[in-house]
């Protein structure tokens, strides 16, 4: 029997790496969705189609043709046949993504392709609408979230890493104006769905988050 995680929350709280954890520990699939919507941003961004123009934007998204492989356990974003994993962490591609994921034609699209990915197989799917619109039968779902200064320390973190130029305080500004997007958009905003079990990992550890939710999965039923 397939089952399927959904974990939803705000940016920085960790859902991706968390995620992975799961997957692997249990033998899954690891979907992002968030890097879905982070193509079609990119794609957007490169045919200088302005966020606030949403007749453009809902035209133009119709010629994004975004899928998802997997490569060596990894998974792998094609934009029109082009690999862009590499291409869309950058916080330009992470404020152009919030703005344009509010329109429902960018929505639809993405959310059928994860609908589609998640009747083949046994999935762990994060994003921000999971629990709620994406697949509100999940087995499990989990709203994981964190104070705004420890997700903003996690992404400065995260960013150094990569070599990108950043400070702090703006950090911590972008993901509190992504949250307001994020929870205040007309559709699907992110809430935690009514069943989902809130985990806070402001105070926890990447292997006590795994732990944590790799045990409430189990006494779902989810092996
Ligand atoms: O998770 P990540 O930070 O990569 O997501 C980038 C943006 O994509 C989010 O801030 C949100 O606006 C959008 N998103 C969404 N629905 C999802 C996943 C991501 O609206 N299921």
């Amino acid at each position: 029997m397939n089952y399927s995680i959904a974990i939803d929350g705000p940016a920085g709280a960790g859902k991706s790496t968390i995620a992975k954890q799961i997957a692997r520990k249990m033998g899954c699939i690891y979907v992002d969705t968030g890097a879905m919507y982070r193509a079609m941003a990119l794609f957007l961004l490169r045919n200088g189609i302005a966020a606030q123009d949403g007749e453009a934007v809902s035209r133009k998204c119709r010629e994004a043709d975004i899928a998802i492989r997997y490569e060596n356990g990894e998974q792998i974003v094609y934009l029109n046949g082009e690999n862009v994993n590499g291409l869309i962490r950058t916080e330009e591609v992470g404020i152009m993504t919030s703005c344009v994921a509010v329109y429902p034609e960018v929505r639809r699209k993405l959310v059928e392709l994860q609908q589609k990915i998640a009747r083949e197989g046994s999935v762990v799917m994060d994003g921000r609408d999971i629990g709620t619109c994406v697949l509100p039968d999940a087995t499990v779902k989990i709203y994981l979230t964190a104070s705004s200064a420890v997700r903003a320390k996690r992404r400065y973190a995260e960013l150094v890493q990569k070599g990108e130029r950043c400070d702090p305080d703006t950090i911590e500004a972008d993901i509190i104006r992504r949250d307001a997007q994020d929870m205040n958009r007309e559709i699907s905003p992110l809430v935690r769905a009514e069943d989902a079990v809130l985990v806070d990992s402001s105070d926890m550890d990447i292997e006590q988050v795994t732990e944590t939710i790799i045990g409430i999965c189990r006494r779902k039923g989810c092996l």
